[in-house]
């Protein structure tokens, strides 16, 4: 065959790009290499497409009609483009495969995503807690620039920025957790979560505070360079407040805070590698944690009494004593939490120096609930839907049943929590029953059946 019957022959079987030329096939919509997507889809006209659009085509077609203005880069499609007579740019069907180079690309400060752009991600995720969420979007900011300075030999002299480790306080179930893996995720950064609980000083029963480190380590495939960018999560920080009064030395409390203190502030750590354990025959790893983001959090109960004790102190020797009352009634008095509330508490202030950026959560109310049922990208009702969806089956739930789920939750106090468990309880008989009947189109899932005096509404396909 010639150079032209060769070219006859790809076209003929559709292979108008294939990759033993240098050239390889481009997506027609999100212009990505096949490389990139995988295996492409051979559409008339010698197109391309890749599964993922491929499958947002589909979803868009069965959500919400044709809304083929989510697809920016579809020729004659784009309807908005069509209103305004734009001409669509031509679309190259095919793109010269890049050569992987052996360089790696090379960072600059402005790659550090912007606070707003972190806010906007964790939005998508977390709901309300709008103060929290902006305070962390900042403190993570400046951490990774205060981090990308240090490890580019930038830093100032004369100005020393200090580590930005964040305090986050806030009621079971309100989020914490939560955030920080979201964080971690958005950042796609290792995080190593631990119980403050379970830390003794070196020497007794329990985990000595390095092997926070090396859970971290391990987190980040024992990439030291990765575990050093890293987040370490301290969970239940507030249990290891000091004792008001002991006689006994406290080996989990006070003297835990005390040798956190290195870890926090930054210091070089031989921790072992792929195991929890110290032993002569664990190999080690030298970990600089000065550029870890430590994130401590606990529920702090009582805190808000001693809030509200100082506040009305304070306003007893003023004219505000009738702002006394309104401290017994502030749901959101954990915002107005000082060090000295916390020296209070029982934190000793070398610790909290620290921890100099401080975080509370607010407790969930019904409105709140109400809306983690529904807006985060994975919320569980979502996960329902989609599960009973591949059964084609549509499910609803109306506003009362979702007021329901609420206060239910609420009585559990547990926070958020909560909600999954008491889901799952109804969703159980849901789930089982309904592929039996393949005539069933819609289950709308109502506050009587939720109460127990009636069924969920049950709609068949017509
Ligand atoms: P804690 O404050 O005790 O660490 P968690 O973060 O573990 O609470 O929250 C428990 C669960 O509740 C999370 O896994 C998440 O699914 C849900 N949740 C809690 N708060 C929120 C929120 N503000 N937005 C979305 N989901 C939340």
């Amino acid at each position: 065959m010639d150079d032209k019957e060769k070219d006859i022959h790809r076209e003929n079987q559709g292979n108008t790009a294939g990759e033993d030329d240098g050239y390889e096939r481009i997506c027609y919509i999100c212009r990505r290499p096949e490389s990139k997507t995988g295996p492409m889809v051979q559409m008339p006209g010698g197109i391309h497409m890749c599964h993922d659009c491929m499958q947002k085509a589909f979803d868009s077609l069965n959500q919400s009609g044709m809304d083929l203005s989510r697809f920016p880069g579809m020729p004659y499609m784009n309807l908005g483009d069509m209103a305004g007579f734009v001409q669509p740019e031509p679309i190259p069907q095919r793109q010269k495969i890049k050569k992987k180079s052996g360089e790696e690309k090379t960072y600059t400060i402005r790659d550090i995503p912007a606070p707003h752009q972190i806010k906007r991600q964790l939005d998508a995720y977390v709901v309300g807690q709008e103060q929290a969420k902006k305070a962390i979007s900042v403190a993570v900011y400046n951490h990774y620039k205060r981090a990308f300075l240090s490890q580019n030999q930038l830093k100032d002299e004369d100005v020393v920025i200090e580590k930005s480790n964040i305090l986050m306080i806030g009621p079971t179930g309100s989020g914490k957790t939560y955030l920080v893996k979201t964080l971690a995720k958005l950042l796609d950064v290792p995080l190593a979560i631990a119980d403050a609980t379970s830390l003794t000083e070196a020497g007794y029963i329990g985990d000595d505070i390095e092997s926070v480190v090396s859970k971290l380590l391990a987190a980040a495939g024992n990439d030291v360079e990765r575990a050093q960018r890293g987040i370490i999560f301290i969970d239940e920080i507030d249990k290891i407040a000091k004792k008001q009064q002991t006689n006994t030395r406290d080996v989990s409390g006070e003297s835990v805070q005390q040798e956190l203190l290195k870890l926090l502030e930054g210091s070089i750590v031989e921790v072992p590698v792929g195991s929890g354990q110290k032993n002569a025959m664990t190999p080690m790893a030298t970990v600089n944690t000065d550029n870890i983001l430590f994130i401590c959090g606990g529920a702090f109960p009582d805190l808000e009494e001693i809030i509200r004790e100082r506040l009305k102190k304070t306003a007893s020797m003023g004219f505000g004593a009738a702002l006394k009352d309104a401290y017994d009634e502030d749901k959101n008095i954990l915002s107005q939490v000082t060090n000295s509330d916390l020296r209070r508490f029982g934190m000793i202030p070398e610790f909290l120096g620290r921890l100099p950026v401080m975080v509370t959560l607010q407790r969930l109310d019904k409105t709140l609930m109400k809306r983690i049922l529904l807006e985060p990208k994975n919320a569980i009702l979502k996960q329902y839907e989609k599960l009973l969806a591949y059964d084609e089956v549509k499910l609803e739930f109306d506003d009362q049943a979702l007021d329901w789920i609420a206060e239910e939750a609420l009585k559990k106090d547990t926070g958020a929590r909560a909600l999954r468990a008491i889901l799952e309880d109804f969703m159980l008989d849901i789930m089982y029953e309904v592929p039996k009947d393949p005539n069933i189109g819609t289950v709308i899932i109502t506050r009587p059946y939720l109460e127990k005096s009636g069924g969920p509404r049950i709609e068949m396909r017509g």
